[in-house]
């Protein structure tokens, strides 16, 4: 809400650049004394153009526009803009009205990537009446001077150039609208693909790549003396024998159930991946030897009370392998070194840890 609240803020100090040329033009117009009226006119005419700017800009401070069904309030601030250059050219006199009547356009500009068809419509229509109802109005104020040719001429191109302007206008907003989506949704697809290509497919769970990519940049911390890690390999004990005995679907739901209750245990800033069949590494940061022996025994008992879906005597254990990594050593040796101590979990008798 806050960046969409300065973004107006951005917009009303672009339309005020905006206003300050106007103003000079203005002002210059009356010097040269283009238009007609007289001082006190044209003081209340400046202050008039003015007032919806300030009114702009404090609704939007205030954030009183907030509370407002559109809080952009951009229709009625270019409604606002479009009426205050076209109508002063009810005072002007000569060839300047036409030059004048143009700054319209520059007005609609800023609708260019915020409107649609139909707001463009309604603007156009707007601005072809108000100055229907200035060149009427000037008619009667001139009766014998005014050249209603060119008058009528005036309200015509400016009627043929203002529904062109819009309709263009309306195809730059349509492509830039494409444009976005086009971008969010390769943004997603990109993310889509990010996440399938760091996930293992069963579990869900990170995949090897992810896994070897976190180590690789612990390891950069850890030589550098700003953290620590341990790294554990985790293998489900008898496996085979649980595909074997229900199937290789039971077998997938096992792997399953056991990789979303350990990612539940698991702290942010850790990770657990599965680097093979039954096999996963779990790298617990922040932690020293001893606390990692607390927190893999508790891993360990809850593995074994671990329930599964319409198996109730289905039981699981683990056995794991675990050592923190050594500043300045490698990442590989970390892997065989763990894989070594899980192979002697394994041979002298499973459901149990082995560390340094
Ligand atoms: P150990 O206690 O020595 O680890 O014995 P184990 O039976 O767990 O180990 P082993 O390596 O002999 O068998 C692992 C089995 O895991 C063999 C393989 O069929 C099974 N497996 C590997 N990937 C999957 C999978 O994605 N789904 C299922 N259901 N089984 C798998
Ligand atoms: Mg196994
Ligand atoms: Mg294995």
């Amino acid at each position: 809400m806050k960046d969409l609240q300065k973004s107006r803020l951005n917009l009303i100090k672009d339309l005020t650049l905006g206003y300050i040329v106007f103003t000079i033009f203005l002002v210059l117009s009356y010097c040269l004394e283009m238009l007609d009226m007289e001082i006190n006119e044209f003081l209340a005419l400046l202050t008039f153009i003015w007032c919806g700017n300030i009114l702009y800009y404090l609704v939007v401070r205030t954030d009183l526009n907030l509370k407002l069904k559109e809080p952009d309030l951009f229709m009625p601030m270019m409604i606002w803009s479009i009426f205050c250059v076209i109508a002063p050219t009810y005072f002007m006199t000569g060839p300047m009205r036409s030059i004048f009547v143009m700054n319209y356009f520059v007005v609609v500009i800023f609708g260019v990537f915020k409107l649609n068809l139909k707001q463009f419509i309604t603007l156009t229509g707007f601005a072809v009446s108000v100055l229907g109802f200035v060149i009427v109005f000037y008619m009667k104020k001139h009766p014998n001077t005014i050249h209603i040719f060119n008058e009528l001429l005036l309200w015509i191109v400016f009627s043929v150039t203002a529904i062109s302007f819009a309709l263009v206008c309306n195809n730059v907003s349509n492509l830039r609208q494409k444009l976005k989506e086009q971008k969010l949704s390769l943004m997603s697809a990109f993310s889509d693909i990010h996440k399938l290509s760091i996930t293992d497919e069963l579990t869900g769970v990170y995949n090897r790549r992810y896994m070897m990519d976190f180590m690789a940049t612990k390891k950069l911390k850890v030589d550098k003396g700003v953290d620590e890690f341990i790294a554990c390999i985790i293998d489900i004990d008898f496996f085979k024998k649980i595909n074997d005995t229900y199937g290789h679907d039971v077998g997938d739901m096992v792997l399953k159930t056991f990789s979303n209750e350990i990612n539940k245990l698991i702290r942010n800033g850790d990770c657990f991946a599965r680097i093979g069949g039954e096999e996963f590494v779990l790298i617990i940061s922040h932690i020293n030897i001893d606390t990692a022996r607390d927190v893999i025994t508790r891993i360990m008992q809850r593995v074994r009370n671990l329930k599964f879906d319409g198996y109730p005597n289905l039981k699981i254990t683990i056995s794991v392998g675990m050592k923190a990594y050594e500043k300045g050593s490698s990442i590989e040796d970390l892997l065989k070194d763990i894989d070594v101590l899980l192979y002697k979990a394994k041979n002298t008798g499973r459901d149990k840890f082995i560390t340094d």
